[in-house]
């Protein structure tokens, strides 16, 4: 019975997933009224000063395979990202019409482009442009940042937003919360992988995207309380690490079929953006300011995120060792610039450790599977073979 009712809830938060008519904000506006929704583009956006500001902050991430693509490839390039195209897409076609407001920040030259692209034929909503510090071992990053999200505030409150320290303070930890219940089953997936799949984890997870802060709590909650107790067996699977899909998304059928084959994913970078930083935002003092310093010195290592002072792939090492992984998947969407850049000094440090590693690409309109399954099968086999 509980094993039937926690599949069901990964099923019903897979179909949220899918759903490009976004419920759960229609929702909460609906129990609302007046107050607004604001869409951000991956990676990261302080949706604490969304939350603060009284306005609903939702993780956009594409249109997967659910949108053909008919205006925005007069906007783009060939070769660019899914992401880029589908959210445009989007916008062109009315599904980001419970939004108000757009926010993007400076992860990648494609990202930007969009955001102005987007400012020029939506002159109706608000859309801003993050400025994220580049270099954090300038002593100038925190309140470079605080700055901007000074801005940002500003920006808010021009458009509706009520806005104070103590309702930051307050949105600080409860985001806190959320992110304390994703490092709670993230370790519970770690530990024993076979009562918490992956694709499990990725859409209760990556449902907090689209769902107020206060409900995704519940949730995870929930999982966190029945998954332990789940009467699944334990699988002779091999432990790898997923890395590269930090940005666009890859379709939920890519996850699953590294399971199948015989993986257990045991850490990745998906969906990013709750698990942002590796502790909690100090809630006591400035809060802006707590909120920019957190940035800056506690947050995960990222593709989009440049820090001299510990190089990424020294982060990657880390992640294998502390998650005892056996191999590593680069899991790369396609035409992602900041992906590519980090595949050769990632390969070069797990070549350097001794690790196996497989590179595999997705884009979001995958349809057929059975060559990216066909890899990660005889990559499996010839492990487990050797
Ligand atoms: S997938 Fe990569 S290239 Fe595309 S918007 Fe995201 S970071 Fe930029």
């Amino acid at each position: 019975m509980l094993d039937l009712e926690i599949e069901r809830t990964f099923d019903r938060y897979r179909d949220l997933l899918e759903d490009l008519s976004f419920p759960a904000v229609r929702r909460w506006k609906e129990a609302n009224p007046g107050r607004k929704a604001v869409g951000f583009f991956p990676v990261y956006a302080p949706v604490e000063i969304l939350h603060a500001a009284g306005m609903l902050p939702v993780g956009l991430a594409g249109a997967g395979d659910r949108l053909d693509i008919q205006h925005a490839d007069a906007r783009f390039g060939s070769f660019i990202c899914s992401i880029i195209k589908t959210t445009l897409e989007m916008g062109m076609t009315g599904h980001l019409e419970p939004f108000e407001g757009l926010l993007f920040s400076s992860i990648c030259d494609s990202a930007r482009n969009l955001a102005f692209v987007m400012k020029r034929n939506f002159p109706q909503k608000y859309i801003d442009f993050l400025h994220l510090p580049h270099n954090p071992s300038s002593p100038a990053s925190v309140e470079f940042l605080a700055a901007e999200y000074r801005r940002l505030i500003g920006e808010l409150t021009t458009i509706g937003g009520d806005f104070n320290d103590d309702k930051l303070r307050a949105s600080i930890a409860l985001f806190n919360r959320q992110r304390e219940l994703v490092r709670r089953l993230y370790a519970l997936r770690a530990a024993s992988p076979h009562l918490l799949r992956a694709w499990e984890c990725y859409v209760v997870v990556r449902a907090g995207n689209v769902m107020p802060v206060e409900e995704h709590i519940a949730l995870l909650e929930q999982v966190a309380a029945s998954a332990p107790r789940r009467g699944a067996k334990k699988r002779d699977s091999l432990r790898v690490v997923v890395e590269g899909a930090f940005c666009e998304q890859p379709p939920l059928e890519v996850i699953r079929l590294i399971e199948e084959a015989g993986c257990d994913i045991v850490e990745d970078d998906f969906a990013l953006a709750p698990r942002w930083f590796t502790e909690d935002v100090p809630s006591a003092g400035d809060p802006v300011l707590a909120l920019a310093e957190a940035y800056v010195n506690r947050s995960v290592y990222s593709s989009v995120r440049h820090d001299f002072r510990k190089p990424r792939w020294l982060g990657l090492a880390e992640k294998t060792k502390v998650s005892r992984a056996d191999a590593v998947i680069f899991l790369m969407a396609k035409f992602c610039e900041p992906a590519y850049f980090d595949y050769v000094p990632f390969k070069q440090q797990v070549e350097l450790m001794g690790l196996p590693h497989l590179a595999l690409e997705y884009e979001e309109k995958l349809f057929t599977f059975e060559r990216l399954r066909t890899e990660v099968e005889t990559f499996v086999e010839s492990l487990v073979f050797d």
